[in-house]
């Protein structure tokens, strides 16, 4: 009997894997294209993450078009106005000039960030879901993925079709090892970290110290806190810090901004020190049929820059934009982009993780940096709109005008993004962890 093959409507045209800052701004952002999105995290709304938080001026940029920043100032998370380079000594202080609609820098608590971009996601119409785990991939049985099995806390699963399957879940991404995304480029290089929270410092933008080996920060956050945090060499953080974080963040400070760590004692710590073991960064193929990855589940680099979160918002709306076309075309198109954007940065953070560098040696890396940050920038200030934010403020006009567009646009990427199988059921090939 000749196989029959169908086409249906799946549950959703996008499930999404992980919902922090690339997760949820990618659900917004379809769903604002007028996608069936749902976005499922193993976590609950509002925590926190292992992470500090700086974001550059492309993120920002992302946040203030997509209309989120205002919920990030509502939050009182303070803009930064200077960031000042500490090099030994000397001290370097760069104003942050308003271009391209970027008055400031902010470095908002994930807490704060997080939920802003899923609440965004839930007013443009995802469905969101917590306390779920991605334990396996739907597939047809051409090899497509065509959906996701969820295991919620009772230990149930179910399945879940899609016509796309988004991993936003991390470094450790478990969406990359079922669908078998490749890692083809690798960083040599990866420093290990130590901060936490501090009350009662006077800590006016972000401040970016470097000494021989070892280097350290600090930025105003949520809550009238500063964020502190030193870096050092992967091997020392295992081999001196990782056994008693509290002295060797004490240790660092110190040797890295001896001035900044003496007035550490005027404010009062909240909370604990948390620690990051470091892990060199990679590039992973980050699309194939039926899914895609996207933030630190498609690439990383090295924390030391302070730019993965920035990084992640960008490849959002370079993966909503692929999506939209609704052609696999696209969506390398996607992965092509986004590394023509984000190689200079990875190599920079590469270089810097390595702590081989003497001071002019860092600070001409910083300057290559700034080159390619501005590059970023201009890449991501050139978009267009990819489309009107269905947000109660546009009122009625502003939801007319989103509605058209949206259907303009679902019907350009639903004729791709609907499920394919060449039998009618799915079946769950690969479970994960
Ligand atoms: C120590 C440190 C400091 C950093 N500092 C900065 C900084 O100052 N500025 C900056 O821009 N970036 C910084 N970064 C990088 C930044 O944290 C990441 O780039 C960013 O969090 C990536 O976001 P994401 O949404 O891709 O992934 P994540 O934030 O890792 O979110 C992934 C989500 O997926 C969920 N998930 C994972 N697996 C599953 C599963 N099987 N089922 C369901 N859900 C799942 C997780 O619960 C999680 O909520 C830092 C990172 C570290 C480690």
């Amino acid at each position: 009997m000749a196989k029959e093959t169908t086409t249906r409507r799946p549950a959703y045209d996008a499930v999404i894997v992980g919902a922090r800052c690339s997760g949820a701004a990618t659900a917004m952002l379809l769903s604002r294209l007028g996608l069936r999105v749902l976005a499922v995290d193993r976590g609950r709304y509002g925590t926190d993450t292992l992470s500090t938080h700086a974001l550059m001026r492309g993120g920002v940029l992302q946040l203030r078009r997509w209309g989120v920043l205002d919920r990030i100032q509502a939050a009182g998370t303070p803009a930064v106005r200077t960031t000042t380079f500490h090099y030994g000594d000397e001290a370097l202080a760069i104003a942050i000039k308003p271009r391209d609609g970027v008055d400031a820098l902010y470095a908002p608590r994930r807490t704060v960030l997080d939920a802003a971009l899923v609440d965004a996601a839930r007013d443009a119409g995802a469905e969101v879901e917590y306390g779920v785990r991605l334990a396996g991939l739907l597939r047809s049985s051409a090899g497509r993925v065509s959906g996701i099995v969820l295991e919620g806390p009772d230990g149930n699963a179910r399945p879940i079709e899609a016509g796309l399957v988004v991993g936003a879940d991390g470094l450790r991404s478990t969406v990359a090892r079922l669908a078998g995304a490749a890692t083809y480029r690798v960083g040599r290089h990866a420093g290990g970290v130590v901060y936490g929270y501090w009350s009662g410092l006077d800590v006016d933008g972000f401040h970016w110290y470097f000494r021989p080996g070892v280097s350290a920060g600090a930025l105003p956050t949520n809550g009238g806190e500063a964020c502190v945090f030193v870096a050092v060499p992967e091997q020392r953080f295992r081999d001196e810090i990782r056994f008693d974080v509290a002295s060797g963040f004490h240790r660092v400070l110190a040797e890295s901004a001896p001035e900044f760590a003496r007035t550490l004692g005027s404010g009062r710590q909240s909370g604990n020190f948390r620690g990051f073991a470091g892990e060199a960064g990679f590039f992973r193929q980050s699309y194939g049929p039926g899914w895609a990855l996207v933030g630190d589940a498609g690439y990383f680099r090295d924390p030391i820059t302070a730019h993965g979160i920035t990084d992640a918002l960008r490849d959002a709306e370079l993966l909503a934009r692929a999506v939209a076309r609704g052609t696999d075309e696209a969506l390398a198109g996607y992965q092509a982009g986004r590394d023509a954007l984000a190689l200079g940065l990875f190599e920079a953070s590469d270089d810097i993780a390595s702590f081989a560098w003497d001071l002019p040696a860092v600070q001409r890396t910083h300057r290559a940096m700034s080159d390619e940050m501005n590059r970023e920038v201009a890449a991501l200030a050139a978009l267009d709109d990819l489309g009107p934010a269905a947000s109660p403020a546009r009122g009625a006009d502003g939801y007319r005008a989103a509605s058209a567009w949206r259907s303009q646009a679902r019907a350009r990427s639903q004729s791709r993004w609907a499920v394919r199988s060449d039998t009618p059921s799915a079946s769950a090939v690969s479970c994960s962890e």
